[in-house]
């Protein structure tokens, strides 16, 4: 009995971090987790040489309670049906012992050969920013409950970067997602691929066309793209060397806390199994709204950057998840993000045969997120992109994974360039930039939303849904008076910049 609610425990699991099983019964399923072709037998010495010497075993460990062989999923339910022990959950390097070799290695090529771990992912990103100067940089934006660093790189050419606007792709707030961490690596990797390193360094470039490799270059002269591949290092590190179903939640004594649950935006809403206030919970919110490390380095940066546009990764509904994505939280009336959405799921391309990508509300009931926060603070056109898989193998499903959603992450920034984009810069008297409320006027906002300017560059974007006239409203003090200006701003395609001057001959406010 306890067996059986284990595995059901485990397979709800699994759909709370998918999506239901959509698969029809004519289109053939693929392999979507690589751990459920194994099994795991945990047996005496002399057994485990004989059992992991035949076809497609291998030993995995040797433990004081025993040793530890994985083996063919149908073998494993053979000898436990004849009652051998076996191991419930393994940590992911039993089904992926190379993952021993690529850490010890210092060849780039062989660490972009399987998943990563939160050292080989440290290694590489350590890595880019030595290989390419000029248009990488590396940040350390926070410390994890057990000791580790939250590193960001920031991509793009160097020369005034600070004013450019500001994209985000993120992966890992749950460390057992190791594909989603690749989607971000994915990222980095080709962008830079189209600049050369300094001789020597430690890199490993995909091939890419003329055409695209002017197109990445132009990207990394217009964009700030701050890339953050493990939010959850700690997460990540109890999925390989514990348990699979730990490692989604941060490093927190003693079992954890979901981060896409911690931020602040309807943090414990209140809806039915949207989080948990159970420590150990794999829903666990945590203590307090944006409590943990790993959120608040997330939560700073975008304070810093105020994005234009966020892709949090994660596995494997194979959808891009509007905001607001919290049940009951009322989205901006018309919200901007589905045509977005919809274009970039036209991009992506699953790579799988009973399954594309759509972009939709939400999964299941959800609140906390990443993604609602960002929009709610800043106006970010915030999405969950959930991957194609969960955590397939790795040279078949996961990189037919990558390779599928490389083109939907690019497409996020030729979307903006595409347009129609309003770029506004407000100055104020005296021609520095200004920090100040903005929205557009043809927009209610239900959730008190306060979208400011950057208060470094006086910046604030919006991505329209289709060409026309947009009515802008900036809110400023002067002389502890509320005043107001307003713009109409006509754009049909590409980026229309506008600069807005606060001068004295404003209206007041209340109007
Ligand atoms: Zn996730």
């Amino acid at each position: 009995m306890i067996r059986f609610l284990l595995v059901c425990i485990g397979a709800l699991w699994l759909l709370r971090c998918a999506t239901t099983a959509e698969a029809t019964a004519t289109a053939r399923k693929p392999d979507i987790d690589w751990t459920t072709r194994y099994g795991v037998l945990l047996v005496d010495p002399d057994e485990g040489k004989y059992l992991a010497s035949r076809k497609g075993s291998h030993l995995a460990d040797t433990r004081p309670d025993g040793t530890a062989v994985t083996v063919p999923a149908e073998e494993a339910k053979k000898r436990r049906d004849r009652g051998y022990r076996t191991i419930q959950d393994p940590p992911f390097r039993y089904i992926d012992p190379e993952i021993s070799t690529r850490r010890k290695s210092n060849d780039p090529e062989v660490w972009w050969s399987g998943y990563k771990d939160e050292e080989i992912v440290e290694k590489i990103v350590r890595g880019l920013a030595t290989a390419y100067p000029g248009d990488a940089t590396l940040f350390d934006i926070g410390k994890t409950h057990r000791g580790r660093h939250v590193l960001a790189l920031r991509l793009g050419s160097r020369a005034g970067i600070e004013q450019r606007p500001s994209f985000l792709f993120d992966g890992g707030h749950h460390g057992n997602e190791p594909l989603s961490v690749e989607y971000v690596l994915d990222v980095m990797r080709t962008l830079l691929s189209s600049v050369s390193p300094v001789p020597g360094a430690p890199v490993s470039p995909v091939s890419l066309s003329y055409l695209e490799q002017r197109q990445m270059r132009e990207y990394l002269d217009n964009f700030q793209i701050w890339c953050v591949p493990l939010v959850n290092p700690d997460g990540m590190n109890v999925f390989w060397n514990r348990s699979q179903i730990a490692g989604r939640r941060n490093g927190r004594e003693l079992d954890g806390v979901d981060l896409n649950r911690n931020y602040p935006f309807y943090w414990n809403s209140g809806s039915r199994n949207a989080s948990s206030d159970r420590p150990g919970s794999t829903f666990y919110r945590g203590p307090s709204p944006g409590s943990e490390p790993e959120t608040k380095a997330m939560m700073n940066l975008a304070d810093r950057q105020r994005f234009v546009v966020s892709l949090s990764y994660h596995t494997f509904a194979t959808k891009v998840l509007v905001p607001y994505t919290t049940d009951g939280a009322i989205s901006p009336v018309p919200m901007t993000g589905w045509r977005f959405a919809n274009e970039l799921v036209r991009a992506g391309r699953s790579n799988r045969p009973d399954k594309n990508y759509i972009a939709a509300r939400n999964l299941y009931p959800v609140d906390g997120t990443d993604q609602d926060w960002l929009h709610n603070t800043y106006g970010t056109l915030a999405f969950i992109v959930e991957g194609s898989y969960q955590t397939p193998e790795f040279a078949t499903g996961g990189l037919a994974s990558i390779r599928g959603m490389r083109p939907l992450s690019l497409r996020a920034l030729s979307l903006y360039a595409n347009g129609p984009t309003i770029q506004v810069k407000v100055l104020d008297h005296s021609g520095k930039p200004a920090r100040v409320r903005i929205r557009r006027l043809d927009q209610a906002l239900l959730e008190q939303e306060h979208f400011e300017t950057h208060p470094l560059t006086g910046t604030y974007d919006f991505i329209l849904d289709e060409p026309g006239d947009t009515a802008i409203q900036v809110v400023f003090q002067e002389n502890g008076k509320l005043r107001q200006i307003l713009r109409t701003v006509h754009c049909s395609t590409g980026v229309c910049p506008v600069t807005i001057r606060l001068t004295s001959d404003t209206d007041n406010l209340p109007w």
